[in-house]
């Protein structure tokens, strides 16, 4: 296989996608944009949107000639001819062109406002699993009433219900805490007494709900997480502005790795930016570490090949794997495999031409990092 045949391959391979969400099910106006094109919850600078961004100019640019467009359109042009294609087509035409064969999808944030798993994969003609959010459990635990002592054990029972279909975990400690948490398993003397400060406390969320950010709670449900041997995905980095950055540098749990290395459960470190080489790290050290960068490809844009060159320093190809962490609107998922796509035919194919390795190498780790290694450790059907 030659260097342009690579390119070819890379913009045709099969996607598995480590970490998506489902898509929105109501109509995609001006605000949704505003709400779900970027990280910030405040208004732009006067006289810029959302879509003066490194995110706003590529939807501009890539997502734009699928809806019948010119590259480069204004936002205006950009939603009026949205508007005018309709958003279910829109979500279909997106979604079809991603080539994305299986969905991993978390389901555990504003479930109410995406669609399921199902209808989501349906409208790119994939297949979806569903990835269960631990803290979430706890939180409905708390909605309907247990008591401290309990807790421990009728967690365990309502993971193990959950997580009869599901394809694995994922927990927010990162938001709820920082990865620098202690990595020692809670006894149930601590759990139950954790459990009597969480309960007792009350409701911290927004709008009166359960918010699961006790210390010992959160790793309490982490390690009944690690029990069930299921991948288990843990945020990373690139977020929100509940995020301390500073306390997401995955080599911050490294004593967690440390003791989960022999237990079974692999460890999905997402997203990753700015920490993608300390993950890289963290997945050539410890047999039980897989990483991706998703997110970080669509708020990128332009800029993101730099970031998947990163994630191709260190790590064995077996232990990186593809990511579009798509929310809510279609456009990030296809800018998620379409950046993807684009930025590792280019790399692979500048190593080809430069007889850096064989073409056939070159294929087969693309393969691997494209959709084999999420099919092998959630043990999903090789697309
Ligand atoms: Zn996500």
């Amino acid at each position: 296989m030659n260097a342009s045949e690579l390119t070819e391959l890379a913009t045709t391979v099969p996607l598995a996608d480590n970490h998506c969400h489902g898509v929105v099910g109501t109509p995609v106006t001006a605000a949704t944009f505003d709400d779900l094109a970027t990280e910030s919850d405040r208004p732009q600078p006067a006289g810029f949107t959302v879509f003066d961004s490194p995110l706003g100019v590529a939807i501009r640019a890539e997502c734009a000639p699928l809806l019948g467009l010119p590259r480069h359109v204004s936002a205006e042009e950009y939603l009026a001819g949205r508007a005018a294609v309709g958003d279910e087509e829109v979500s279909r035409r997106l979604l079809t062109a991603t080539g994305i064969s299986h969905y991993l999808i978390d389901t555990g944030y504003r479930s109410d406002d995406i669609l399921s798993p199902e209808a989501t994969a349906a409208l790119g003609g994939g297949t979806s699993r569903e990835i269960v959010r631990i803290e979430v459990l706890a939180e409905a635990l708390a909605a309907e009433g247990v008591g401290a002592d309990e807790f421990g054990a009728r967690f365990a029972e309502r993971l193990a219900a959950e997580t009869r279909a599901a394809a694995g975990l994922k927990t927010v400690i990162a938001y709820r805490f920082g990865l620098d948490f202690d990595p020692a398993r809670p006894s149930p003397a601590e759990v139950a007494a954790a459990a009597g400060e969480w309960l007792g406390a009350g409701p911290s969320g927004a709008g009166g709900r359960w918010r699961l950010d006790h210390p010992v709670l959160l790793r309490s449900v982490l390690w009944a997480g690690v029990d069930t041997g299921l991948p288990l995905q843990f945020h990373v980095g690139f977020g929100d502005s509940d995020i301390v950055m500073h306390r997401n540098d995955p080599s911050k749990m490294t004593g967690f790795l440390h003791a989960t290395v022999d237990t079974g459960t692999s460890v999905m470190l997402l997203h990753c930016y700015p920490f993608i080489r300390e993950a890289g790290y963290l997945a050539e050290v410890y047999p039980h570490v897989y990483f991706d960068t998703g997110a970080i490809l669509h708020y990128t844009g332009a800029s993101c090949r730099a970031l998947i060159a990163q994630s191709l320093e260190l790590a064995p190809f077996a232990k990186l794997v593809f990511s579009s962490d798509a929310f809510g609107l279609p456009e990030l998922y296809h800018l998620g495999a379409l950046l993807w796509r684009r930025g590792i035919g280019a790399i692979m194919s500048g190593w080809v031409e430069r007889d850096e390795i064989s073409g056939q190498d070159a294929a087969r780790y693309l393969h691997a990092i494209a959709h084999g290694n999420v099919e092998r450790v959630y043990g999903l059907e090789s697309a």
